[in-house]
């Protein structure tokens, strides 16, 4: 089951790094998550995070707690903590793909970053306390 995309330029309100995928899928909770219905943390900054729709991300406050993500499902979908490397870098590229698309919809909002570096200088899972 894929996780909700919250889209191409949607940044975590807390620490502004690019999220285009919350990865819900790394939970053992996915379809919580991808119903709005459960936060996960993010993977930058561990702000509790819900996406209730396209385009819009929001800090969860109470319960339940986020979901956490399992380095057993890590490993599943990534290989191993390199593979997240190459997740990244293919990130990455789809974000600077995104901000050049001739042919992207003009009702959208502009990207932004085309990193995946938040305000503090993290980078996704960079020392992620896997579950
Ligand atoms: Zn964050």
């Amino acid at each position: 089951m894929a996780s909700p995309h919250p889209g191409m330029h949607v940044l975590c309100p807390v620490c502004e790094g690019p999220i285009p995928d919350l990865l819900g899928e790394l939970t053992d909770d996915p379809a919580a998550i991808n119903a709005g219905s459960r936060a996960t943390d993010c993977y930058y900054c561990g702000a509790p995070l819900i996406c209730p729709g396209l385009g819009s991300l929001i800090v969860a406050a109470g319960q339940p707690p986020p979901a956490k993500r399992t380095a057993q499902k890590r490993d599943i979908k990534f290989g191993d903590l390199d593979g997240i490397d190459a997740w990244r870098a293919g990130m990455e590229q789809a974000l600077q793909d995104e901000a050049n698309n001739p042919n992207r919809d003009p009702k959208l909002p502009s990207i932004t970053k085309t990193t995946m570096v938040n305000k503090f200088g993290q980078r996704p899972f960079e020392g992620y306390a896997w579950a």
